[in-house]
Formats: C-alpha cells, sequence, structure tokens
C-alpha cells in the first residue's frame, strides 16, 4: 500500500503517519517525489486496512500496491531512477555502455582493453576478476589480483570498473574495488547475496536469470533495495530455450515490460545472449530501439586467446562500429518514459 501525501502536507504530518504505519507493525518507506511524498507500506502479512491511514492530516490518498514487488514497481515510484557512477547517468534518456573483456587476465590485457573501448565510447569497463564457470576446471578468474588490476584500469583510463561478486565471502573485498557490483545470472536467486547487496553503498547490476521469469527477477531487485540499496540496473542477458543458432534467446519483449513494470535503469548484454560474435552487434541494435537504457558488451583485443568467452567477445574495430550505429539508433528513437 501506498499513502500519498498532499503536497502541502508539513514535515509533523508525514512523521505522524510513518508513526502510524509503523504503530501497526509494518514498515514505513517515505518516498519523495517532485511535488508530494508518497509513504510506502512493507512488511505487512495479509491486505491493510485503508482506513487507518486515509483519515490522517495531510493524506491526499491511499493506493493498495497490486504488484507482489513493491519498491521497484511504477506504482511506487512513476518516475524513472537514474544511476549516477561518476561522471555518468544510467536510466531515463541517457544511453550508457559498459565494455571490456569476460575476464580480468593481465594487467596489460585490460589496459589495451579498456583503452580501446575508450575512445570507441565506453563510460564503464567490465571485467571479471571472480568467475562463474560451469565446470570447475575452467579459468576461475584472478580473484584478489584481478581486482587491483581493475583498480590500475581505474587510475589510468578514469573509467568506472564494473565487476561480479560470486558470494558474500569475497563481497566485501569486491566493494572496496569495484564502482559497481555485478550479481550473475546463476546468482540471481541468491538471497543472502541479494542481502548483502542491499547493504553496500555500490550501485548492484542485477542480471536476469537464465530461467527466470519478469516477476522473480524484479524480486531479486527488490531484495537490494529492500535492504536499502536503490542504486539498482537490470540486466537482461538472454534466457534458455530450445534455440541452438545461439548461447540463449535475448528476451527483448522483457525488456520492454520491465520498463514499463519498474522504474529501475535496464541494460541489456547482448554478447551472453548471442555466445558468438556474429549477432553481437544485431542484438545490440534491436536493444536500443527496443529501449534499453545501454549494454554490455564483451570485447577482446585477441578472442581466439582468451581464458573464457571468447567466441562472443567483439574486436576492438567491431565494437567502433557497434557504438556508431547504436549511438544513431538511440539519437532517432530517444527512450520515452513509458509514464
Ligand atoms: C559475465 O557477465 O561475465 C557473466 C558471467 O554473465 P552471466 O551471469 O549473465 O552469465
Ligand atoms: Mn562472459
Amino acid at each position: 500500500m501506498l499513502v500519498v501525501m498532499s503536497h502541502r502536507a508539513t514535515p509533523e504530518e508525514i512523521d505522524a503517519v510513518v508513526a502510524a504505519i509503523e504503530g501497526k507493525g509494518y514498515t514505513a518507506r517515505p518516498i519523495p517525489g517532485g511535488e508530494r511524498v508518497a509513504i510506502g507500506v512493507l512488511h505487512n502479512k495479509g491486505a491493510v486496512d485503508a482506513t487507518h491511514f486515509s483519515g490522517l492530516p495531510g493524506v491526499k490518498d491511499v493506493i493498495p500496491v497490486t504488484r507482489p514487488y513493491k519498491l521497484v514497481s511504477r506504482e511506487f515510484q512513476p518516475q524513472d531512477t537514474v544511476v549516477h557512477v561518476g561522471d555518468t547517468a544510467i536510466g531515463n534518456g541517457h544511453m550508457t555502455l559498459i565494455a571490456g573483456p569476460c575476464a580480468v587476465e593481465s594487467e596489460e590485457q585490460c589496459l589495451t582493453i579498456a583503452r580501446k573501448v575508450k575512445d570507441a565510447g565506453a563510460q564503464l569497463f567490465r571485467g571479471g576478476a571472480f568467475k562463474p564457470r560451469t565446470s570447475p576446471y575452467s579459468f576461475q578468474g584472478l580473484g584478489a589480483e584481478g581486482l587491483k588490476i581493475l583498480e590500475t584500469v581505474r587510475k589510468e583510463t578514469g573509467m568506472p570498473v564494473v565487476t561480479e561478486a560470486l558470494d558474500t565471502d569475497n563481497f566485501g573485498l569486491v566493494e572496496e574495488y569495484a564502482d559497481v557490483i555485478q550479481i550473475g545470472a546463476r546468482n540471481m536467486q541468491n538471497f543472502s547475496l541479494l542481502r548483502r547487496a542491499g547493504r553496500s553503498p555500490r550501485p548492484i547490476i542485477v542480471k536476469r536469470g537464465m530461467a527466470a521469469t519478469i516477476d522473480e527477477w524484479l524480486m531479486a531487485a527488490e531484495y537490494v533495495l529492500e535492504g536499502g540499496n536503490t542504486r539498482v540496473m537490470l540486466c537482461e542477458r538472454g534466457v534458455r530455450t530450445f534455440a541452438h543458432h545461439s548461447r540463449n534467446t535475448l528476451d527483448l519483449s522483457a525488456v520492454a515490460a520491465v520498463c514499463k513494470e519498474s522504474h529501475l535503469p535496464v541494460i541489456v548484454d547482448p554478447s551472453h545472449a548471442a555466445g558468438r560474435r556474429d549477432q553481437v552487434i544485431p542484438l545490440s541494435r534491436a536493444a536500443i530501439a527496443v529501449g534499453a537504457h545501454g549494454l554490455l558488451v564483451e570485447v577482446h583485443h585477441k578472442p581466439e586467446e582468451a581464458l573464457s568467452d571468447g567466441a562472443q567477445s567483439l574486436y576492438p574495430e567491431q565494437f567502433q562500429v557497434l557504438c556508431r550505429e547504436i549511438r544513431a539508433i538511440f539519437n532517432a528513437f530517444k527512450p520515452v518514459d513509458p509514464v
């Protein structure tokens, strides 16, 4: 339930409504808006009786929230969230490019790629230090050494860095080095990890699980917001289907649906969706046309030597082409806030 205050409501009236909500054993979450404050009612077990609050001074309206997720929904916050990372704004009318190798392999590899993707127009650098691999025999990432390399990339290029936290054990360490922390597809329903992300001061990317419904994906993001961290981005990276022509199937209708349902920025990872280089540029074009706020793209200067995901990594020259093409599409369509 959402208690919408009148635009003339005083701070004392708002405090009194918060106290009334908490007095009933619920959690009150004030959400400042452009013109007025709304107060979300959380942690209610069953339906909340609107008459408890509708007559209080300063209350304009009491609206039931129909969705299972609350904080991520447009019912709670109609206007788009914009997440700021350094000088980069992500969401609502901005288009953000995050690019880099699947895995951090060496300082030279990362610096080479970072300089190339920055020149092409990427604002953020990506690279995994802790890698979630299907096989325990595959390269697992450089771990803490990889994080130090990412720190060097930030220092040398000025680009903020995005990297994955695989578990709660290494979350604190990743937090020390990363500008943005990624929760990977395989961890989308790792609830202790999501709760830890909710207590983090860093922005979080919540990737969609490869078999997750939109409700489950939004509920995963809800965990992070519920913990107090509102700087959350969603990332569609393909779901598993019967298709064999690609590693996964990029679900662009989910992007359209989620942009309507949630105020959070939605980015698309065409690389893990495609699994092969030749599909990455076409899928990127489509993602921007459908209204994604940005892309997360794997790029490698020597993909044939990459320690992971070489087949889907673009050559830097291809990434340049991608940047040029999607900027033209973005400027032609200028995604509008669906509200
Ligand atoms: C990645 O971004 O490198 C990654 C492992 O992605 P996903 O969790 O989507 O598979
Ligand atoms: Mn990868």
